[in-house]
């Protein structure tokens, strides 16, 4: 920092779902350690987890309108909700927000602002304030530029089979279609996202891939901005989205019990609710794996104190007792990157949300892919066949926003040889090892002095500085 070239003073505006929140804000913190001053736009309860968590950050708190919209007050993140009903309840509370937002953006207008893709309202205000805007929607650009190609090719037909992405750099086939619904909704948002000055992304070049991002640039003229991976911001145990149900000591004791690389972790994000029958095959699977786990399973609405009889919907008859000392269930929220980063975990079996997936990429953990709705059926195919760090499970339904029955079920056979394909050694195995061990190397080096992540933060703050001086 020079007197030359006083900071930046930046807004950041992250959405209010885990997936969403943890990595802009880590992104942002990526800005505030290089000296600038960066406002988080946040709720009460996320400011309080910002507040411990990353104090270079500055808040502003506006309120989150959870009665308007028929939640209980102290409901402010849309892993709150339960069902696609409560999921688009929520996503109309957040369009809420539109008012006291903007009006904070025009009292205090700030350098450039950093939003979050739910918010497509952002960019036009910014617009008229003449400020630079720049998006952020959580996903790799892997898959961006995926929806891009689907997006232009409207002759391909929504609801069936697997299709082969068109105008790709490579032959990638994707096993189901998002059902048009979704793609209506995501369509609107990612072409609005082009009104903004660039796209933040989550991740780092050498994962995307060059080929990947000059497709992007060049196909939709809209510059990509790799800063991250913003998980390797976070301090281990630190509080992120949520207050972890487990006692983290209790949890590094049991994980020290155990052998280095002998522990599958198990856990779908914030967001994914699997009916009780797909829980009921998962367990099996687990058991019928024979190796040691961790399974993150949410917690039922209301239903804290779970009958023995409600349990053994979901959790085979004696379960708990036969693998008291082969797994853990931790039911609630879990602290995944301190699992993520302990060396007894030897694999991650995950729905491919980017947030898990990068933070596996950055663990050097390998997975096993069961994607169940929107970008995680893309995730997977950069995780397994782009950049061979991964295997599939065998998930092939789209479930929107992960929610309800499902037609498919992954059954626990399909479970149990996936993790042992990857958990019982062998040539293919190691060379999955070998590659997430590289990949692990590579997201380090990408932050470091240097590195490619390092390097486009200072060309970005370069540019938003002549932007900002040449007003
Ligand atoms: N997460 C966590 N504990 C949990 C579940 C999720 O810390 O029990 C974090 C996880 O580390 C990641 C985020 O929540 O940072 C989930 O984001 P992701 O993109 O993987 O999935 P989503 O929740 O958006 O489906």
């Amino acid at each position: 920092m020079d007197h030359q070239h006083p900071p930046l003073n930046l807004h950041f505006i992250p959405y209010l779902a885990p997936g969403h929140l943890i990595p802009l804000c880590s992104i942002a913190t990526l800005f505030a350690a290089r000296g600038h001053h960066v406002t988080v736009i946040s709720t009460p309860c996320y400011a309080q987890i910002l507040r411990k968590s990353s104090p270079s950050l500055h808040l502003h708190v506006v309120e989150f309108p959870a009665r308007e919209a028929g939640f209980p007050d102290g409901v402010e993140l849309m892993s709150a909700a339960n069902s696609l009903e409560d999921a688009r309840k929520f996503h109309y509370a957040t369009t809420l927000l539109r008012v006291p937002i903007s009006r904070f953006l025009e009292q205090h207008p700030p350098d450039c602002i950093v939003a979050d893709f739910f918010y497509p309202w952002v960019h036009d205000v910014a617009n008229n304030l003449r400020i630079p805007s720049f998006a952020f929607n959580g996903f790799s650009l892997f898959t961006v530029a995926a929806m891009e190609s689907v997006r232009s090719n409207p002759a391909l037909d929504s609801d069936s089979g697997p299709f082969v992405i068109p105008d790709f750099p490579h032959h990638i086939i994707l096993c189901s279609r998002p059902p048009k619904m979704a793609t209506a909704f995501m369509d609107r948002l990612l072409e609005t996202e082009m009104k903004s000055d660039g796209l933040i992304v989550n991740s780092f070049a050498e994962l995307d891939g060059v080929e990947y991002i000059q497709h992007y640039e060049k196909g939709t003229g809209h510059k990509a901005w790799h800063l991250g991976p913003g998980c390797l911001a976070a301090k281990i145990g630190e509080e992120r989205g949520k207050k972890s149900v487990v006692s983290e000591k209790e949890l590094v004791s049991w994980l020290n019990s155990k052998q280095p690389k002998s522990v599958v972790y198990v856990c779908f994000g914030s967001m994914c609710r699997f009916p009780d029958k797909q829980l009921y095959e998962m367990a099996c699977g687990l058991e019928e794996a024979a190796h040691d786990f961790v399974w993150v399973v949410p917690e039922k609405k209301g239903k804290e104190d779970e009958s023995e009889e409600e349990k053994e919907k979901w959790l085979p008859k004696g379960f708990e007792e036969r693998n008291a000392k082969k797994g853990l269930i931790i039911r609630g929220w879990a602290p995944q990157l301190l699992i993520l980063g302990h060396t007894a975990v030897a694999a991650f079996l995950t729905h491919c949300g980017w947030n898990s997936t990068l933070e596996a990429i950055t663990a050097g953990v390998p997975m096993l892919t069961w994607p169940v709705v929107g970008d995680q059926f893309y995730n997977e195919r950069l995780v397994t066949e782009v950049r061979g760090v991964g295997l599939e499970v065998g998930a092939t339904e789209w479930r929107l926003i992960g929610y309800g029955e499902s037609e498919k079920l992954v059954t626990s056979d399909c479970i149990q040889k996936a993790v042992r394909r990857l958990m019982d050694g062998g040539d293919e195995a190691q060379e999955i090892r070998r590659r997430a061990r590289e990949f692990a190397d590579k997201a380090k080096q990408s932050l470091r002095d240097g590195g490619s992540s390092h390097n486009n933060l200072t060309a970005l703050i370069a540019h938003l500085t002549r932007l900002r001086d040449t007003r």
